[in-house]
């Protein structure tokens, strides 16, 4: 039987991580970004460098990273998220007071 020899075999081979290099339009590494919209909140994408940076030209390069979240998740993501933004609402006001 092989079975002991097959025990003795150790993995040699590291499990490489799968990277995928994007390229925008421009030609640049496309960036990984966080969307907070309510549609999607938390779930990343890669996205021209220059995004949201307000300068030069956008291309309009997209392309999501993350798989899209289910119903449940984005609902008690934007709870959470609307809480959040309640307590730092409070907060502010409570600094001008
Ligand atoms: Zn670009």
């Amino acid at each position: 039987m092989n079975t002991k020899q097959k025990k003795k075999k150790k993995k040699k081979k590291k499990k490489k991580k799968l990277e995928v290099i994007l390229v925008c339009y421009h030609g640049n590494l496309a960036k990984l970004n966080t969307s907070w919209f309510n549609d999607n909140p938390g779930r990343r994408f890669f996205g021209c460098k220059k995004f949201g940076s307000g300068f030069q030209k956008l291309c309009r390069f997209f392309s999501w990273f993350d798989t899209p979240l289910t119903s449940r998740s984005q609902i008690v993501l934007l709870g959470l998220l609307k809480k959040v933004r309640t307590f730092e609402n409070a907060r502010r006001r409570e600094r001008k007071t």
